[in-house]
C-alpha cells in the first residue's frame, strides 16, 4: 500500500517549546522547566512541552472559574451546541493531522482503520454531546405537602473540572471529556499523560479556531505527580475526570477528599473473553486476537483472559497463535503495520516483565514471548504479540494488568466455570462472549460482573453507549446520556404559591 500523504505538522513539530493553555493565552510554566516527548518507534526527541507544576495549576483553575462564573454561564443552551458542532468540524477538519501525531507521539499504527466511521468517531463524539447540549432539564414533580406548594429540579453544571487522562488514544481521551463538559456547561482544566500530550495541545488551538471562549478548556501538559496531583488536591476544583491506573485513581480518591470533590473514575481492566465450542472459530479467533493486541495490547478494555472451552481449546490456541505470527510489527508511520511500539520505555520494561514471567510461572508460550530489537526496531519499544497458553487463574500473569500485547488462553469446561472464574478478578470493565446460541449469549451477559459485554465481537463502541466499569474498574460512565450525569448538580427548588 502507497503511504498516505503526510499531513503537515512543522507548526506544531518546528522545535519550539509547546505551551501551556491558560485562559486563551498560550504561556510558558511558572518555572519555565520543559520535558521532550519521545517517538517510541525510535526514541527520538519529537518535541518539547511545557512542565506545569502547582503554581501553572492555580493559574489554570483560576481562569477556569473566570470563565464559570463569566459570561460562559449565561451562554445559551444552542451556543453551546453550536461550538460543539464547531468543534467537530474542526476534528474533521484537521483529523488527518491529529492522526498523524497519535501514531508519532504515542505509536498507534498510521494504517489502523478508522473504526469504519467517516467523519471522523472522535467528531461524532462531540456532535452527539452537541445534540444533548439543549437537552438537558429538570421535571417538574408532584408532592404530597399540604398546602399549594410546586417543586421541580434544576440541573446545574458541577463547575470547574479538572479532566487527567492517559496516553492510550490521546484523540479520544481528550474528546471523551471535553464534549461532556462544553455540553453540561462546565469549565475545565485538561491534563494529558506526559507520555504523549501533543495531540491534547493541537486540540487546544483547535478550541480557539471553533470560537470556545477564552478560559472554558485549558490544557497543562506535565508531569502526574506534579501538576495532576496538584489539580486534584486543588480546592478551586469541583469534580476530578480521571482515566488511568486503578492505583492512581485510589491515590485520587485520597487526594481529592479535601473538599470532597465529585469524581468519575475510568480506571484498569483485565477483562475475560469467553469462547464457546459451538463459536464461529473463523471469526472468534481474530476477534479475540485482536481484542487483546489492538493498540499493542494498551487498551483498558482489552479481553486479556481468554478463556476456551475445552473441546476447541487446542484449535483455538493454535489459531490464535498463527494470527499473532502474522501481524506486522513495526515503526507506527509505515502504513503495513498491524502493530506498533509501546508507548515507553517505561512500558517496555514493565511488559518485557511479564513476559519474563511467564514461563517462570508455568506457561507454555504458544507464540510471541520476546522484545523485538533487531535492525531499526532495536531503538524502539517493539515486542512480539505474545500467546500464554495453559495458564492457571492464579499466576500474576492471569490477575495484574500487563497493557501490553499479551494474550492468555485458560481452558474450562462449563458455563457455570467460565462465568465464576471470569468474575474471579478485582476488575469489572468488559467482557466478551463468542457463541451461536442466542440464549447463552443473553445469560453470559447477565452473569458477566462488566460494565460491558460484546458477544460475538470486541472492543465496539459508540457515542450513544455507556461505557465504563463495575469494581475496581471505576465509578460513573463515560458515553451516552449517562456521561452527562457525571457533570451536573440536581437542585431541588419549592416554592410555596399560597
Ligand atoms: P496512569 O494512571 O499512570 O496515568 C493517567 C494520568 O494520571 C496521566 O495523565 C498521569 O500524568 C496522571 N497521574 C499520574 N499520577 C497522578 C497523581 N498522583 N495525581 C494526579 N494525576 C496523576 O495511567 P497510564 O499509564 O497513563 O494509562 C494506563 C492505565 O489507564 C491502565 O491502567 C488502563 O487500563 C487505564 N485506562 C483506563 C481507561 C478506561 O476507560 N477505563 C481508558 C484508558 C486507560
Amino acid at each position: 500500500m502507497p503511504a498516505p500523504p503526510r499531513p503537515d505538522t512543522s507548526a506544531l513539530l518546528d522545535g519550539r517549546p509547546r505551551r501551556l493553555l491558560i485562559g486563551g493565552r498560550w504561556t510558558e510554566a511558572a518555572s519555565g522547566a520543559t520535558f521532550p516527548s519521545l517517538n517510541p518507534s525510535n526514541g527520538e526527541r519529537i518535541a518539547e512541552l511545557a512542565r506545569a507544576d502547582a503554581r501553572d495549576a492555580d493559574r489554570a483553575v483560576a481562569a477556569a472559574r473566570e470563565a464559570f462564573e463569566g459570561p460562559w454561564s449565561r451562554m445559551k443552551p444552542r451556543e453551546r451546541q453550536t461550538l460543539l458542532l464547531a468543534l467537530a468540524d474542526a476534528v474533521d477538519e484537521h483529523y488527518d493531522e491529529l492522526r498523524h501525531l497519535e501514531s508519532l507521539d504515542m505509536g498507534l499504527p498510521i494504517g489502523r482503520p478508522r473504526s469504519g466511521r467517516t467523519p471522523a468517531w472522535e467528531a461524532e463524539i462531540l456532535r452527539y454531546y452537541a445534540g444533548w447540549a439543549t437537552k438537558i432539564h429538570g421535571e417538574t414533580i408532584p408532592n404530597s405537602v399540604p398546602g399549594s406548594v410546586f417543586s421541580y429540579t434544576l440541573k446545574e453544571p458541577m463547575g470547574v473540572v479538572a479532566a487527567i487522562v492517559p496516553w492510550n488514544r490521546p484523540v479520544s481521551n481528550a474528546v471523551w471529556k471535553i464534549a461532556p463538559v462544553l455540553a453540561t456547561g462546565c469549565t475545565m482544566v485538561l491534563k494529558p499523560a506526559e507520555e504523549a500530550s501533543l495531540v491534547a495541545v493541537r486540540i487546544g488551538e483547535l478550541l480557539a479556531e471553533a470560537g470556545v471562549p477564552d478560559g472554558v478548556v485549558n490544557v497543562l501538559t506535565g508531569f502526574g505527580e506534579e501538576v495532576g496531583a496538584a489539580l486534584v488536591a486543588h480546592p478551586g476544583v469541583d469534580k476530578v475526570a480521571f482515566t488511568g491506573s486503578t492505583a492512581v485513581g485510589q491515590e485520587i480518591v485520597r487526594t481529592s477528599a479535601g473538599n470532597l470533590k465529585r469524581l468519575s473514575l475510568e480506571l484498569g481492566g483485565k477483562s475475560p473473553d469467553i469462547v464457546f465450542a459451538d463459536a464461529d472459530l473463523s471469526r472468534a479467533v481474530p476477534g479475540a486476537a485482536m481484542g487483546v493486541f489492538y493498540n499493542s495490547g494498551q487498551v483498558c478494555c482489552a479481553g486479556t483472559r481468554i478463556y476456551v472451552e475445552r473441546p476447541v481449546y487446542d484449535e483455538f490456541v493454535e489459531g490464535v497463535s498463527r494470527f499473532a505470527e502474522k501481524l506486522k510489527v513495526g515503526d507506527s508511520l509505515d502504513p503495513a503495520t498491524k502493530i506498533g511500539p509501546l508507548v515507553s520505555a517505561e512500558q517496555l520494561d514493565r511488559v518485557t516483565a511479564y513476559l519474563d514471567l511467564g514461563p517462570k510461572e508455568g506457561v507454555r508460550t504458544a507464540s510471541g514471548g520476546r522484545r523485538l530489537e533487531t535492525g531499526e526496531l532495536a531503538k524502539g519499544y517493539f515486542v512480539q504479540p505474545t500467546v500464554f497458553a495453559d495458564v492457571q487463574d492464579t499466576m500474576r500473569v492471569a490477575r495484574e494488568e500487563i497493557f501490553g500485547p499479551v494474550a492468555c488462553v485458560l481452558p474450562f469446561d462449563t458455563p457455570e466455570e467460565a462465568v465464576a472464574r471470569s468474575n474471579d478478578t478485582s476488575y469489572g470493565l468488559a467482557g466478551g462472549v463468542w457463541t451461536r446460541d442466542v440464549g447463552k449469549a443473553h445469560r453470559m451477559a447477565r452473569e458477566l460482573r462488566a460494565g460491558t459485554v460484546w458477544v460475538n465481537s470486541m472492543l465496539l463502541m459508540d457515542p450513544a453507549v455507556p461505557f465504563g466499569g463495575y469494581k475496581m474498574s471505576g465509578w460513573g460512565r463515560e458515553m451516552g446520556q449517562h456521561a452527562l450525569d457525571e457533570y451536573l448538580d440536581v437542585k431541588s427548588v419549592w416554592i410555596d404559591t399560597d
